[in-house]
């Protein structure tokens, strides 16, 4: 299974492919978690990617580009791949075109995760995670018991630089204007499935919707 998640910040892109890993053998891979993984490290990717996390700008193509390379070269990635945040602009995309036909793979899906402006800004503005194991949660949805503590592990429980509400409206301006032109790119090149990924009144799961969309099951 190889497929790619489509969807601005907070349409539940991580929260999904995290379920899909847990169901089916493939590479859950994030380029937003691998940045972050870096910048915790001080390495030195994470100190060139430092300051366009915080201010919720896209690292620079060439930066994505030579990390997803190796990335995607890596012997787990043979067991398929979902990409999560990447590709975020059209030269990302054709940059993953080609290293695909070097490998000689080829992609089972685009989904798109589509979901109102309004619930992002309250999904992402009131996350809330917990320094220690990650759990999340979120103040206007499921808050921790314990306040400002992991209710799992009494760790600290933060918000993400990013998740400030200026940082989030500004993430999406960048959604807009650089990603949103891959809906076209992937609606001419592959058969793009659009899910409705407004968690309230939904009859069956998420997963299961994408499992119809990109016609896999167990
Ligand atoms: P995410 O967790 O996917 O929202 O990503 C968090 C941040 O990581 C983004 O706001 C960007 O600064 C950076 N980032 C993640 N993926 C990419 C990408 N494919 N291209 C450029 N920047 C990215």
């Amino acid at each position: 299974m190889r497929i790619i998640l489509l969807g601005s910040p907070g349409a539940g892109k991580g929260t999904l492919a995290a379920e899909i890993e847990r169901k089916y053998p493939v590479a859950h891979i994030s380029t937003g978690d691998i940045f972050r993984e870096n910048v915790k490290n001080n390495t030195p990717l994470g100190l060139e990617a430092r300051a366009f996390l915080d201010s919720g700008r896209l690292v620079p193509d060439d930066i994505v580009i030579a990390m997803m390379e190796d990335r995607l070269r890596e012997p787990d990635c043979e067991k398929g791949f979902i990409l999560d945040g990447f590709p975020r602009t059209v030269p990302q995309a054709e940059a993953l075109e080609k290293i695909l036909e070097e490998l000689d793979l080829k992609l089972d899906g685009v989904v798109l995760l589509d979901v109102d402006e309004e619930t992002v800004v309250r999904r992402l503005s009131g996350r809330r995670v917990c320094r220690n194991c990650g759990a999340i949660y979120n103040l206007f949805f499921r808050p921790s018991s314990k306040g400002d503590l992991c209710e799992k592990c009494g760790g600290e429980v933060y918000q993400r630089e990013d998740d400030r509400e200026e940082v989030v409206r500004s993430r999406l301006k960048v959604f807009y204007e650089q990603t949103a032109p891959l809906i076209d790119f992937y609606g001419e090149k592959h058969t793009l499935s659009r899910l409705a990924a407004d968690r309230s009144g939904r009859h069956h799961s998420l997963l299961e919707d994408l499992e119809r969309a990109v016609g896999i099951s167990e």
